[in-house]
């Protein structure tokens, strides 16, 4: 009989990649050089969660390589880790032409990528980088202005994690006002991986031994 191999979740991440190497689920496949599927840790407990690839990201096959790549390396110093210490993906795995915004239709075509990346990665702190992926990841419509830096725990992947929206480093580039903010959200971030996160809420609600004294058999 044939052995059975099992494969560890790295693995898995890593065939999941290729499978997503050839998506054809929305339009933006046609135009683009490569899928941007993310890169980092694995098993990253803390994961950044970006809108989509641009012009470089695009070339080169790995988010956040350009201007606002270098700005989220400098961050990650501030606070001791290095972008192989996390994992980094976005909202959507292709390029929109010209950088537009992603449009709702290919948000909802590659949203299953990005759950599939979160179950497989487990991470604990899951930090949200701009609009898009504040709104999907925390399924409400409150834009990022009115919820930086402040966590919430939810369930992502089947598991409990922090949510932590953050200004998009692209933004605070060109904005000292929202740098500063960045930078000081940024600095909460080691004390939220030492968070311990309340265990899954239960589907159904645990049986107690109520109904039975009420009813007087014990
Ligand atoms: N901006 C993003 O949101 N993602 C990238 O990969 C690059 C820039």
């Amino acid at each position: 009989m044939a052995a059975v191999t099992e494969l560890t979740r790295p693995d898995e991440l890593r065939a999941f990649a290729e499978r997503v190497a050839t998506c054809t689920k929305c339009a933006l496949a046609q135009g683009r050089t490569q899928v941007v599927f993310g890169s980092g840790a694995p098993d990253a407990d803390l994961m950044f969660v970006g809108e989509a690839p641009g012009f470089h990201e695009d070339q080169q096959g790995i988010p956040f390589v350009g201007a606002a790549g270098k700005l989220l390396e400098q961050l990650l110093a501030g606070i001791g880790l290095t972008r192989s210490d996390v994992y980094v993906a976005n909202v959507l795995k292709c390029r929109p032409p010209g950088n537009r915004d992603p449009m709702p239709e290919e948000i909802e075509a590659c949203e299953g990528h990005l759950w599939r990346q979160i179950e497989l990665i487990q991470p604990r702190v899951v930090a949200t980088l701009g609009n898009f992926a504040t709104k999907l990841l925390s399924g409400k419509p409150t834009g990022i202005t009115r919820v930086h830096g402040q966590e919430q725990e939810t369930t992502l992947g089947g598991r409990r994690v922090l949510l932590y929206p953050l200004y998009h480093p692209a933004a605070a580039l060109y904005t000292p006002r929202m740098l500063e903010v960045l930078q000081s959200d940024f600095r909460r971030i080691p004390e939220l991986l030492g968070r311990e996160l309340e265990p899954p809420t239960p589907l159904l609600a645990p049986v107690t031994a109520e109904p039975a004294v009420q009813l007087g058999l014990f």
